[in-house]
């Protein structure tokens, strides 16, 4: 079943169409609500928030769908995500220094939970990872596996002001209600405490010059924001002190080919010659168009 919304940001009717729907029925399977995976270039009918410049699907699947969706993705893309666990916590660093203590961090949509290693790295004494999706939570390593709820975030999983940092990496941009995770995770944290969210920046560089072809109109995408968006989500659940930036991601070269919008019919034979000459294992940075955005709760 499909439903309408209005924008999950301000809950505002005011928009206008950005795109129509391109779903081929046929062509879903399960790797379409996996993350990191080769883009389809399918997405629902996408609208354009004139309030909040939030660019959101409608109609779309009803929560129970997405919530079984979720549940049963695939997910291939381990070491990716090592990788991707490095770099947030590079970049979270400059802003964790601010908090009043480290006893407790939640991520939000952990998959298979590289980042908790991070966590516990950077000095978290207690640290949980949510995760919907079965196999990732599956694959985790027994001493991280016990970290991770599998369910999708609810402020019910934990006590009233029990984190003092609630992190979301490429998630936001997959939940039903993005504002609900939001306000939840403000319920979720001490006073002083944080969140920090990383997604796709709609207005990057790389998102204006691929323009409709770009991979982050994707099924998987409920929601796409900018620095607007973003602030404005962050707000209106009462986080304070906000800053938004864009950051660098380094992946390997095949990663970046994979996403590159080429005809299919070529990409196999351009990821098979990165495959054979390991040039596709040189990890390079590149402004993927994403931002961080941080705020605390007063
Ligand atoms: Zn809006």
């Amino acid at each position: 079943m499909l439903k309408e919304r209005t924008c999950p940001v301000c809950q505002l009717a005011s928009s206008a169409l950005f795109a129509e729907s391109t779903v081929d029925p046929n062509k879903l399977d399960e790797y379409a609500y996996a993350s990191r995976k080769m883009p389809e270039y399918m997405h629902h009918r996408l609208m354009n928030c004139l309030s909040c410049d939030l660019v959101y699907a409608s109609p779309v699947p009803d929560d129970f769908e997405l919530a079984k969706a979720y549940e049963e993705a695939g997910f291939d893309s381990q070491e990716l995500a090592i990788r991707a666990a490095a770099t947030y916590a590079r970049i979270i660093r400059q802003h964790i220094r601010k908090l009043p203590d480290r006893r407790c961090a939640i991520d939000i949509g952990t998959g298979e939970g590289a980042f908790l290693r991070q966590l516990l790295g950077l000095g978290f004494q207690e640290v949980f990872g949510v995760e919907p999706s079965r196999a990732p939570v599956e694959s985790a390593s027994p001493e991280i596996r016990k970290l991770i709820k599998q369910a999708m975030f609810d402020e019910k999983l934990f006590a009233p002001r029990s984190a003092t940092l609630v992190t979301c990496f490429q998630t936001i941009e997959h939940v039903p209600d993005p504002l609900q995770l939001c306000r939840h995770a403000f319920q979720t944290l001490i006073p002083g405490g944080m969140i920090c969210l990383v997604g796709h920046n709609r207005r990057s560089l790389s998102a204006r010059m691929l323009g409709k072809k770009s991979p982050i109109f994707d099924l998987e995408h409920l929601q796409l924001f900018s620095r607007t968006s973003l602030e404005t989500l962050l707000k209106t659940s009462g986080f304070i002190q906000i800053e938004i930036k864009p950051f660098w991601n380094a992946y390997p070269l095949a990663y970046w080919a994979k996403l590159f919008p080429v005809p299919r019919r070529l990409k196999p034979i351009v990821l098979d010659a990165l495959k054979r000459t390991r040039i596709g294992e040189l990890p390079i940075a590149l402004p993927a168009g994403n931002l961080i955005a941080v705020g605390v709760r007063p």
